[in-house]
């Protein structure tokens, strides 16, 4: 059989330990045997980024705007214990930080769905994308403790010398105290990318925040986003028969959990990041989220959610057999391949690519799969097989529909 052509290549980036592994299966097993890959290829992984200065990770950020497709492997953010393990010299920042700092990008983060691991919410039927924005709040702040009485101001000054000023409060003791910003640019650029992705993915997005406490702040996000859709995406948001919606939060969760699922959830910093554990370890297991950084001017960038699974590594070197899931993987190359196919008119790379999702999804419902899923699955009979079984089952689900088609 012929292999499938590329015409514009993808960013391939690698990365660490048992994802790694994993990585090298998916290409041997599932990718190379029935496509000719084109790909500008970036070792991420932990000692090369120590060889380069950390320079690959900017090389490959850059290579991502060039070319405006990606697929990246888990990568080790480095702490004290990898600095020894690895004999770094320096500590090099989480490479999805330096990236998303290139890409000014969201992340969109969603679980996978497949028969027989359930959702813990019963009404929960289709995904929920939790769209996280990534700049400034509380992970940005200053803050103080107060040892005891005395007035706390939050003050600008301007370049021009003018000055505004207001109280915070009236200390009679001890306290804390925090201050906190945003950028109308940044808050820009997290709506853009909401719009765009809630357009091509064809599902309804909601924005909530809190601007009924937050006359100024929360306020000034949904000012932001309202004026942006109303003058941008309105009609393209009619067309596609989707709809943007703002509520405030404590509405947008209890609506959450009634819903039926099926929507991209725009969350500022905190929520998204409180959401985005909610939501993912209510649909079953991490391993089975997957994760697309969307830059405004639209570049995309596919991973998984989870990390490098190192435990899984650890006992992989010592020769132990693994059962590590690899679909977030698969669908993180899935993902990536199919936005190529789509920005180069290339029908059947996107068929691929569907495919290949129809047999990571067949393989699992006809009950082969990791142990992660086996411990929680509602099917019965379940085969609980290896790293490496897994991704081969795949492969004879992938042949299997093949020759359906045929
Ligand atoms: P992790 O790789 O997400 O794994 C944590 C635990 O979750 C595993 O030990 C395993 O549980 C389970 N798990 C996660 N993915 C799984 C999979 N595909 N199949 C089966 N089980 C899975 O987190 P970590 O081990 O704490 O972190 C390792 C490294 O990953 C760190 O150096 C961190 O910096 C990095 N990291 C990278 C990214 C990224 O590149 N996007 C994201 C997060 C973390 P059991 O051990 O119980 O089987
Ligand atoms: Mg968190």
């Amino acid at each position: 059989m012929e292999k499938i052509k590329m015409v514009t290549p993808i960013v391939e980036m690698n990365g660490d330990e048992m994802a790694r592994i994993l990585w090298g299966m998916i290409k041997d097993e599932l990718i190379h045997p029935y496509v000719e890959l084109k790909s500008e290829y970036f070792d991420l992984g932990l000692a090369n980024r120590d060889a380069t200065g950390d320079q690959v990770t900017v090389d490959a950020a850059n290579a991502t705007k060039k070319y405006g497709v990606a697929v990246k492997c888990a990568t080790i953010t480095p702490n004290a214990a990898r600095m020894k393990e690895y004999n770094l010299k320096e500590m090099w920042k989480s490479p999805n930080g330096t990236i998303r700092a290139i890409l000014d990008g969201t992340v969109f983060r969603a679980p996978v769905l497949v028969k027989g691991i359930e959702p813990y919410v019963r009404s929960w039927k289709k995904p929920i994308t939790i769209a996280r924005h990534a700049y400034g709040d509380v992970y940005k702040s200053v803050e103080m403790d107060i040892p005891g009485p005395g007035k706390a101001e939050l003050k600008f000054i301007g370049e021009d010398g003018t000055e505004m000023c207001e109280t915070v409060f009236e200390f009679k003791g001890p306290g804390v105290l925090q201050g906190m910003h945003n950028l109308d640019k940044s808050i820009t650029s997290f709506a853009v990318s909401c719009f765009n992705y809630a357009l091509d993915t064809r599902q309804n997005l909601w924005f909530a925040a809190k601007d009924t406490i937050s006359k100024k702040y929360d306020h000034t996000f949904k000012d932001i986003f309202d004026e942006i859709f109303s003058t941008r995406y309105k009609d393209k948001f009619e067309k596609a028969g989707i709809t943007y919606f703002y509520t405030l939060i404590d509405d947008a969760v209890a609506r959450a959990m009634k819903s039926e699922g099926g929507f991209i959830w725009a969350c500022k910093n905190y929520d998204g990041d409180v959401m985005s554990d909610m939501v993912s370890s209510a649909f079953g297991s991490l391993a089975m989220m997957t994760s697309v950084l969307v830059s405004p001017d639209g570049n995309y960038e596919y991973e998984a959610a989870h990390g490098t699974v190192q435990r899984h590594y650890y006992k992989y070197l010592k020769g132990e057999e693994t059962s590590t899931n690899s679909v977030a993987t698969i669908l993180a190359w899935t993902g990536a391949l199919r936005k190529r196919g789509e920005l180069d008119g290339n029908e059947d790379l996107r068929k691929f690519a569907d495919r290949l999702e129809q047999a990571v999804f067949r393989t699992i419902e006809s009950g082969s799969m990791t142990k992660d899923l086996a411990m929680i699955t509602t099917l019965e009979n379940v085969r609980t097989l290896s790293s490496g079984e897994f991704i081969k089952a795949v492969r004879s689900s992938y042949e299997e529909l093949l020759r359906s088609e045929s």
